[in-house]
């Protein structure tokens, strides 16, 4: 059976629609069409499977536009460091340690909890890029993803250009949910002429750029934005995560080569690199969107607390009055969808039936005023509240229950456990971290 008819709900099709009853009629990966509650008994729909949704409201799936998925291992590691510290004594030689199969259970853990958070699309960049398409394919997730471009070596650049270019032409478009784009990490890890490099490839190859921009302060030092402008890299399609420590001029060149923000704000908040002028940005017409980060910095792939912590940072920053909670529901939903060029973020027909529902009989969500509701979503709920997820027709996460599992959910956790000990012992061993233990003992 092709066809699901979601009943008796509470609907918001967009951030900027009032919240009505409908019925949903999905038919295979797309809405087909939206019913007046009730007219659904009256109409022959064909062979429909009917779930009953009564108390419950539907709203689009979270579009998560910057994760690192593999970091799940990293959670909590290093929650007072410095970011320099955070990053060469305590990230980078545990990545030493990864492997494809510790990657693939890293990804999959990640994209449990951001199915159970209510993300239905996430924007990925990491090494074992194979293995984070698998994981995504695996559970039924909407995926963008690109293989962390940086560049050391003639050598080590070939190779991990070779091995994003081999993720695309494995899984580029796979399920019409997989899309493999490409990441160079940042402008002070890969010089401009590579820059230039991965433009002329991606357009090659018709996809999407992940990268870095100006997340700390002392990046303004290290390049200028017109340079990276000059190497055609924002000709493409791009999102832009961070963008905290962006001036007049940066925010021209953004808005007129239409390159899409990631806003972070727990991980720039929690790595001290500060708030990104949102406002300012959107006063200039730039596409913004909600990115998690990834674990390490994060410590939670929780959509929720973006757009609350989002929220309330706009509003320190530039007064009560700015920043409404419609604008940061167009973040969550339809402006991922832009970016993503992909019809995604509003509950309408023709548009991917990705989709979340959330139960209402909860605290967080009294008093149940229909005309609250949009707020009770930013500035109240959390994961708790979320009742099911579905993406591109398929519910992956139903009533506490992830429905789309290869494996037992406890084989899954097991494996992860048993994996992230062996890269602690590993890093525990090592020559590293005993210099880094000295440093720490002094
Ligand atoms: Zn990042």
């Amino acid at each position: 059976m092709s066809k699901k008819l979601l009943k008796n709900a509470y609907v918001l099709i967009s951030a900027d629609d009032d919240v009505e009853k409908f019925d949903i009629l999905i038919d295979e990966d797309e809405i087909e069409d939206l019913l007046a509650s009730g007219d659904s008994t009256e109409v022959n729909l064909g062979e429909v499977e009917e779930y009953d949704l009564s108390g419950k409201l539907i709203v689009p799936g979270f579009i998560n536009t910057h994760s690192h998925s593999v970091m799940s291992y990293f959670r909590g590691i290093a929650d007072d460091l410095s970011l320099n510290d955070w990053l060469f004594k305590e990230m980078l030689p545990r990545e030493d340690f990864l492997e494809s199969e510790i990657a693939y259970y890293g990804a999959l853990v990640s994209i449990l909890e951001m199915i159970s958070n209510g993300i239905t699309t996430f924007v990925d960049m990491y090494m074992f890029t194979d293995q984070i398409a698998k994981a995504a394919y695996d559970l039924g997730i909407r995926a963008y993803i690109s293989r962390g471009l940086s560049f050391d070596t003639d050598e080590g650049w070939n190779r991990r250009i070779k091995e994003n270019i081999e993720t695309y032409e494995k899984y580029n478009g796979l399920d019409s949910r997989i899309y493999i784009g490409f990441g160079p990490h940042a402008p002070y890890t890969v010089p401009m002429d590579k820059l230039n490099e991965v433009a002329e490839i991606a357009k090659k190859y018709n996809t999407h750029i992940q990268i870095h921009l100006l997340e700390s302060a002392n990046e303004r030092k290290q390049y200028n934005l017109l340079d990276v402008e000059n190497t055609g890299l924002f000709d493409l399609p791009t999102v832009a995560a961070h963008c905290v420590h962006v001036d007049e001029k940066d925010i021209e060149v953004l808005s007129r080569k239409e390159v899409n923000v990631a806003y972070n704000p727990v991980s720039n908040m929690k790595l001290g690199n500060g708030i990104a002028p949102i406002v300012d940005m959107l006063d200039k017409n730039i596409n913004i969107t909600f990115g998690t980060d990834g674990c390490a910095s994060n410590n939670s792939l929780n959509f929720f607390n973006e757009m609350k912590f989002g929220g309330i940072l706009q509003k320190y920053k530039y007064g009560p009055d700015r920043f409404s909670v419609e604008q940061i529901l167009r973040m969550s939903w339809e402006n991922g969808g832009f970016a993503l060029e992909t019809n995604i973020g509003r509950l309408e027909p023709e548009f991917k039936a990705d989709l979340v529902v959330l139960d209402m009989d909860s605290f967080e969500f009294f008093p149940n005023d229909l005309s609250r509701l949009k707020s009770h979503i930013v500035y109240s709920a959390n994961p708790k509240n979320i009742f099911a997820t579905m993406v591109a027709g398929k519910f992956l996460y139903y009533d506490g229950e992830f429905l789309t599992l290869k494996e037992e959910k406890e084989q899954i956790y097991e494996k992860f456990h048993k994996f992230y000990q062996r890269i602690e012992d590993k890093y525990n061993n090592s020559d590293y971290s005993d210099s880094h233990n000295d440093d720490r003992d002094i």
